[in-house]
């Protein structure tokens, strides 16, 4: 094997680690590396939806209108650490210019392509992880609303909103009485999504792309990366001890972090730590068949995974690595015991950054300037989604195959 086909992707979140299987199992050499902290990336703690549905962009002139009353200070979820308004406000610039009608519509064409096949994609990366049953479950979700009102106007917009290749039906009296005995109140209506689906717990998904890629003698180790640097036609790795991993071509995945291992490259990218929150409970009494529900009104989403019931909520932007705010936490648990949801009073609480561009587009490409150098970061809230089509879009780069058009519009080079 030459040194152009040997690999090293940085970060073993879930985009990291399908990009590591996929590039092992089409003959590649792959190193994967990544500090070795499962919990630190939003790879863990996220609720594990298969968001084929989610084809409005985020930045659009609706959103803009809606943001004042979605703030934190009013109830809402959405946040800005005051401490970090040199990352998010420079990054807030950007989303307004990407919210103009003219980019927003740029956008969704985009996402439209991105979230074309994202179950296939999935069921084809899981063949080739280890324990491939039961990672993923094509089944669907739901959509409720807690009042007649806010269901009149939760249906009006979603019967306005792309879909792609997702779509929903009303729910019945019957659907909505699957949540008898499970809330407080049954809820006053709601959607149920076909197309779309979840994962049987994130971390495990995480793990079994991982034990594939080792099985097909892919390497990980576990050390902070301090650089990125082409070396001649090729590019390595620099880690923390100062050691180089010469890996002949590299990917930076490293999620919210990867602006810092692009800067030093000639790259300001307008990348934002968009934190989230999740409280897990091993007790809980959701039964198996009740699907990943989204409260729309409340900002939350419950997942029932194979090691308990997760409900996440919250868009925080600020440092990828600041400490957590344990109110987010709080006010998560408040919304469940208000819905009467059974669950522990001392949960596992997690925190991490979903890794987010101005324009809510991935950054998926090789370096104009570097070539050696492929990145795949800035998947919003559709990491998990478009992970394992990420790997395919990589794979197809990797082999020197035409990669579809559209891709183009995902170039890191369109900050500049
Ligand atoms: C609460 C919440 C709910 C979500 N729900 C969903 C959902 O239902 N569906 C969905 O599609 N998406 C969801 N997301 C978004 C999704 O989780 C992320 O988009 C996705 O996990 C990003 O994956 P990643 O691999 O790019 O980054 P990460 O998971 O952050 O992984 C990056 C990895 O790189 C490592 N790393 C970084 N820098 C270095 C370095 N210098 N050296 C070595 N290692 C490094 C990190 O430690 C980490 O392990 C959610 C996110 C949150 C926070």
């Amino acid at each position: 094997m030459t040194t152009l086909q040997r690999w090293a992707v940085v970060g073993g979140g879930l985009v990291g680690a399908a990009i590591a299987l996929r590039l092992q199992a089409a003959g590649f050499e792959v190193v994967l590396i990544d500090r070795g902290d499962p919990r630190r990336g939003a790879s863990f703690g996220n609720i594990g939806h298969i968001a084929a549905e989610q084809c409005e962009p985020m930045p659009s002139p609706a959103t803009l209108k809606s943001a004042a009353g979605r703030l934190f200070g009013w109830g809402g979820p959405l946040d800005f650490r005051a401490r970090d308004v040199g990352m998010w406000g420079p990054w807030a610039l950007r989303f307004l210019a990407a919210s103009r009608p003219a980019a927003a519509a740029r956008g969704a064409e985009t996402l439209a392509h991105l979230l074309q096949d994202p179950l296939g994609a999935w069921a084809r990366l899981a063949a080739l992880a280890e324990g491939a049953d039961d990672l993923i479950r094509p089944t669907g979700h739901a959509v409720v609303w807690s009042t007649p009102e806010a269901a009149r106007r939760g249906l009006h917009a979603w019967r306005g909103a792309r879909t792609g290749s997702a779509t929903f039906r009303p729910m019945e009296a019957d659907d909505l009485a699957a949540y008898d005995g499970v809330l407080a109140a049954r809820p006053a209506g709601g959607i149920r999504f076909s197309g779309t689906g979840q994962v049987s717990e994130p971390q495990k998904v995480r793990d079994a792309l991982l034990s594939g890629f080792q099985r097909l003698g892919g390497r990980v180790i576990h050390a902070e990366v301090s650089a990125v640097r082409p070396a001649a036609e090729a590019a390595e790795v620099v880690l923390a001890d100062g050691s180089v991993v010469d890996a002949g071509k590299v990917v930076v995945a490293a999620g919210a972090w990867s602006a810092r291992l692009i800067a030093p490259l000639g790259l300001r990218v307008p990348l934002i730590g968009e934190r989230g929150y999740s409280v897990q409970s091993a007790e809980h009494a959701w039964p198996d068949d009740l699907p990943l529900t989204v409260f729309e009104d409340r900002a939350l989403a419950v997942a029932r995974f194979n090691g308990g019931l997760r409900a996440s909520s919250h868009v925080e932007f600020g440092d990828p690595s600041a400490k957590p705010d344990p109110r987010k936490w709080r006010h998560i648990e408040a919304h469940l015991k208000a819905l009467g949801v059974a669950f522990s009073d001392a949960p596992d609480r997690w925190c991490g950054p979903r890794p987010t561009l101005a324009d809510y587009l991935p950054a998926i490409g090789r370096l104009q300037a570097h070539p050696a150098i492929h990145y795949a970061f800035g998947h919003q809230h559709l990491g998990l989604t478009l992970a394992a089509s990420t790997a395919e879009w990589l794979e197809q780069m990797a082999l020197g195959r035409p990669a579809p058009a559209w891709l183009d519009a995902l170039r890191i080079e369109r900050f500049r």
